[in-house]
């Protein structure tokens, strides 16, 4: 199977924060990914912003040792990094300073794509939107790519849509959320919408209910200063969790159109019942005998903060009504594992005996750490001895279809930067979408502050709070085992 590769028009892209983490790991070896595929073109500049005193060139060392590192290793042998690094240049800039601006200004070019990359702390969002328009660098054809988190809650969010919008159309303005840059979530709506099979039973009459799990096995990292004042609500549940829950519910779009897609996920959110506190579990991880506990990593030996939360919702409009929806997230879990899983009703009557077991259809949508699709379909255990039934998966996986080419595939940030240039919003959360979550998820984290509410402890490398499974068993239902 052969991937098509369209280059993108040439763009000039700004990467405030360009000596940053997300910048080293994630958006530098991206671009070069891309160069290598033939999709940036050659007229393409990539020009990195931050305080940190550099010129072009000690810039591109950095450059080199992020893709070295972080860069998967292929290609740098045959001269393709070098070549990339021409496209390279750097300017010091204090996001909330005057210097350095104009020289970033005298860098751009006329007439072609212009994208900057917001890869900074939210403070500086506003500070950086500002002086882009007050020095001249924000064209009406230029686009901005914004990190999240995006606010902290309904009113923080509004605030900073307000102080963006000041600045920025709507249509110049893409909020990132990289779980909607991957291959299978994209691929979700190619199975439901590009066949027949899928959309007719993709509906509370067949479907028994539908779980959404983001494990990771990391605890909170460097990160526990921010992570405190966040938790596993705010930072995955908010996002991630709920941008997948909009693309598994969502009605189909009359047009795979940006604002026609993201229209649907809107009216998912806003159909989302307020969820019953009885209905959530919060956790936080245990210390192990070689890495401290959640509290002790956060150094707040009194935080109430979630590193686990699980809950139960339901979706209120037609297609809904009655099928709940399980979503869990947590750090420092068994494995690392992104997955939706659909479990379909039972059939309405067996027609074969007891003994030969009653199975559920199980569609399985795995984002990470593999990428795949499974249908689980119920067929006759081979051999003689009657009919018993067994469950057999139908692969999807990409790694097997696509044979060699499976590591060509883009990851999701670089798939996302390509779309920011391209001018295509599909992807990206519109501003209404992040008010909408904040509405729905404020209540639920005022609840837990108001009744004082406290994690239950897990231990690390577990699936989290012996609750989270009642929360299931109380239904008569399980989780997924969490698989690597
Ligand atoms: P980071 O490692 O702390 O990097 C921050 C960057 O901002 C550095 O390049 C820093 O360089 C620059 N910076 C700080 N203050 C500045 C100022 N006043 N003016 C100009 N530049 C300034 O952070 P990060 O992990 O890369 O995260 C960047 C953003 O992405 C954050 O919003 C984060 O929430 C989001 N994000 C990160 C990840 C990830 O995996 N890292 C994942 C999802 C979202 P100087 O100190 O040289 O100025």
């Amino acid at each position: 199977m052969v991937s098509r590769v369209i280059p993108v028009d040439p763009f000039d892209l700004v990467i405030f924060g360009g000596t940053g983490d997300l910048a080293r790991r994630k958006i530098l070896p991206g671009l070069f990914r891309r160069f290598c595929s033939g999709q940036m073109p050659g007229e393409a500049t990539i020009v990195g912003a931050a305080r940190s005193e550099m010129d072009d060139d000690s810039y591109r060392t950095f450059v080199r040792e992020a893709i070295v590192e972080f860069g998967g290793g292929r290609h740098c042998e045959d001269g393709t990094l070098d070549e990339f690094l021409k496209h390279i240049g750097y300017v010091t800039i204090d996001a909330r300073g005057t210097g350095g601006w104009d020289d970033l200004a005298g860098r751009m070019r006329d007439g072609i794509v212009r994208a900057f990359y917001f890869s900074v702390a939210p403070a500086l969002f506003g500070d950086i939107a500002e002086r882009l328009h007050n020095y001249g660098l924000a064209t009406p054809e230029s686009r901005i790519v914004v990190e999240k988190p995006f606010g902290k809650n309904l009113e923080t969010a509004r605030a900073l849509n307000k102080t963006l919008a000041q600045h920025f159309d709507e249509t110049q303005i893409y909020r990132i959320d990289h779980y909607l840059g991957k291959e299978t979530v994209q691929n979700l709506m190619a199975v439901r919408f590009g066949n027949m099979l899928f959309e007719p039973l993709w509906n509370s009459q067949y479907v028994d209910h539908i779980q959404i799990t983001v494990a990771e096995t990391v605890g909170v990292g460097g990160r526990g200063g921010y992570y405190d004042t966040s938790g596993a609500m705010r930072d995955m549940v908010q996002n991630h969790l709920m941008q997948l829950l909009c693309l598994i519910a969502m009605e189909p779009p009359a047009r795979f159109e940006p604002d026609a897609v993201r229209d649907e996920k809107l009216k998912v959110i806003r159909a989302l019942e307020p969820v019953d506190y009885h209905h959530i579990v919060r956790g936080q991880y245990g210390a192990t005998d070689t890495q401290p506990g959640y509290r002790d990593h956060v150094e707040n030996p009194r935080s109430t903060t979630e590193s686990f939360v699980a809950l139960k919702c339901h979706i209120s409009n037609w297609r809904w009504a009655g099928t709940p929806f399980y979503l869990r997230t947590g750090k420092r879990l068994k494995s690392r594992s992104s997955e939706i899983v659909v479990v379909f009703k039972d059939t309405p009557h067996s027609i074969f005996e007891e003994d030969a077991g009653r199975h559920r259809n199980v569609l399985a949508i795995q984002l990470q750490p593999n990428e795949g699709i499974t249908l689980g379909v119920t067929i006759k255990e081979p051999g003689p001895g009657g009919m018993r039934l067994i469950d057999v998966p139908l692969d999807m996986t990409f790694a097997d279809a696509l044979g060699p080419e499976a590591e060509e595939v883009p990851d999701a940030y670089e798939r996302l930067i390509m779309d920011v240039i391209r001018g295509n919003q599909t992807l990206f959360m519109r501003g209404d979408e992040v008010e909408a979550a904040w509405a729905w998820t404020d209540p639920i984290i005022e609840g837990w502050t108001r009744r004082g509410e406290v994690p239950k402890p897990y231990d690390s490398g577990s699936t989290g709070p012996d609750d989270a499974l009642m929360l299931m068993h109380r239904d008569g239902r399980k989780w997924r085992e969490i698989r690597s």
